[in-house]
């Protein structure tokens, strides 16, 4: 693997739809700007800033995950790459033709997406793992502006309940008439299809909640309903 390039020469990573980005000293979230500093102290030449969406502009397929792992996107600048939960997501994207060039768990590997986004409900680390409802509301309208900027998305895949719930309160749909479900398929209220996913954490995978089978049916399901 080769060494990490210093910040100075990710800084231009601005994904691929830099206008509806945070900006990069976003404080809307108190305690996940402190913890970031924090982690900036231990950790100078990380990203250590929300993580910008990955993939292309003019996508079909949006993945929403949850927020950026601590050893993943919060040090490498790029959603899901450099910890364990990417080694999946990659692997079963470039299965199923969502990518090319070769992922190599660093933010410069020169992978890229094709008619696939990837995009985060929250998209600063949240100690733990764990953001507070506050945080998920206070980052929506990032995720709105997202959405917004990505109008050929026609399935959304949700990796987790919170990413789940984030979307749909987003599309302005009751949350009791979207039930989170591995598999579980949704019409939101603009007509565009959800599907959802157990998250692909090592934990998730571990215990074999979520097998890379159950994954790629997701895929393989979001592809046929795009195919049709
Ligand atoms: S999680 Fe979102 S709203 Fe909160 S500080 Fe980060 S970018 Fe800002």
């Amino acid at each position: 693997m080769k060494t990490e390039s210093p910040i100075s020469q990710r800084s231009t990573l601005l994904g691929p739809i830099p206008d509806a980005e945070a900006p990069k000293d976003c404080a809307l979230c108190p305690r996940l700007a402190e913890f970031r500093e924090e982690v900036r102290a231990e950790f100078p030449d990380w990203w250590n800033a929300p993580v910008p969406a990955f993939g292309d502009p003019d996508a079909s397929l949006a993945i929403i995950g949850l927020a950026p792992g601590k050893h993943g996107a919060h040090r490498t600048g790029r959603p899901f790459t450099g910890d364990y939960a990417g080694d999946l997501l990659y692997a079963t994207l470039a299965k199923f033709g969502l990518s090319q060039g070769t992922y190599d768990s660093r933010a410069d590997d020169g992978m890229e997406l094709r008619n696939a986004v990837i995009l985060n409900a929250v998209k600063c680390l949240p100690p733990q793992n764990k953001p507070t409802p506050a945080e998920i509301k206070s980052c929506q309208p990032f995720l709105t502006d997202a959405l917004d900027a990505l109008p050929q998305v026609r399935v959304f895949i949700a990796l987790g309940s919170i990413a789940h719930q984030s979307l749909v309160r987003m599309m302005g749909g009751k949350q009791a008439a979207y039930k989170f479900g591995h598999m579980a398929e949704h019409v939101l209220p603009d007509g565009r299809i959800l599907i959802d996913s157990y998250h692909c954490s090592r934990y998730n995978t571990n215990t074999k909640r979520l097998t890379p089978e159950m994954f790629e049916a997701v895929f393989a399901r979001a592809g046929s309903i795009l195919a049709a």
